[in-house]
């Protein structure tokens, strides 16, 4: 494994790496993935675009399950990975991220720029008059709308849904557009079904295009998605690298592949390239007993 963490940190060297990120980014932050390290799915099955649009039930219970699941993302903070990628990004090597991450801990741990692919959860938008709002404000409404509504919340989703009996969902009272009313709010995210705003896919291809090296972390590359963007740099000759815990989809495109947890990996990259930037406690607790 140290000659493919060489391998990688000798990719990341050159600069103009452009990285894509995915769930397992953030599981040391406790939002877990949809995939275990096996890849295979689990019971939860996210909200499609269709379900929500088109079923008032399924998105009453969209709105209950989220609404007390936003508390743990609002609160999520970021970890020694995401830490990392800011600190690789300041030190001038990587330019940019691309985040399959609705979470928003990119930017919470200094990250800049960062394309959100799939949206973020502290936006709302209106389907009807297009108003963007604040989740924290929504969080609000609700609130106002639903005294005294709260569960014991067992799993939370990357997708900060929770799983939530029938007879509370059915107490939970959604609310319309503040502006017009009447529209449907939906979270400022690409829900399956749903396809990624067509400038936003461009401009990602045109990041890719222009990179270096694309770096991917943590992102079991199942969707295509995400998966197109390692295609396209695999077709340009861009060198990809997968970090990864467990096989991905894209493992056929990399150039390197590690298979290991990102929050010991990706610390150790940042120490190892960026040695004059100030150093995280685990950091240093690491450089210490590699001696
Ligand atoms: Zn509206």
């Amino acid at each position: 494994m140290t000659q493919t963490i060489d391998a990688v940190a000798g990719l990341l060297a050159g600069g103009g790496v452009v990285v894509l990120s995915g769930a397992g980014l953030s599981t040391d932050s406790g939002i877990p993935d949809y995939r275990g390290p096996s890849g295979v799915a689990r019971r939860h099955t996210p909200m499609t675009f269709q379900a929500f649009t088109g079923d008032p039930a399924a998105r009453r219970r969209y709105w209950a399950r989220s609404h007390l699941g936003w508390r743990t993302i609002a609160r999520a903070a970021p970890n020694d990975g995401h830490a990392a990628v800011a600190r690789l990004q300041h030190a001038g090597l990587v330019d940019a991220v691309i985040t399959q991450n609705v979470d928003g801990l990119h930017t919470a741990a200094g990250s800049t720029p960062v394309v959100e692919l799939h949206g973020s959860l502290d936006a709302v938008v209106c389907l009807d008059c297009g108003d963007r709002t604040a989740r924290e404000e929504l969080d609000r409404r609700l609130r106002e709308a639903n005294p005294g509504f709260s569960a014991t919340v067992a799993a939370v989703n990357p997708d900060g849904d929770v799983d939530l009996p029938d007879a509370q969902v059915a107490r939970f009272r959604p609310v319309d557009c503040e502006r017009c009313r009447t529209g449907m709010l939906k979270p400022d995210v690409v829900f399956f079904g749903e396809t990624v705003p067509p400038a936003r896919v461009a401009a990602c291809f045109d990041l890719v295009q222009r990179a270096r090296a694309v770096l991917v972390l943590g992102s079991s590359l199942t969707v295509m998605s995400g998966r197109r963007f390692v295609i396209r740099a695999a077709k340009q000759g861009i060198p990809v690298a997968i970090v990864n815990q467990g096989p991905t989809r894209g493992d056929g495109y990399a150039t390197v592949r590690v298979d290991a947890p990102l929050g010991g990996v990706l610390p150790e990259l940042a120490d190892r390239l960026t040695p004059h930037a100030p150093l995280a406690a685990s950091g240093a607790d690491a450089a210490v007993t590699r001696g």
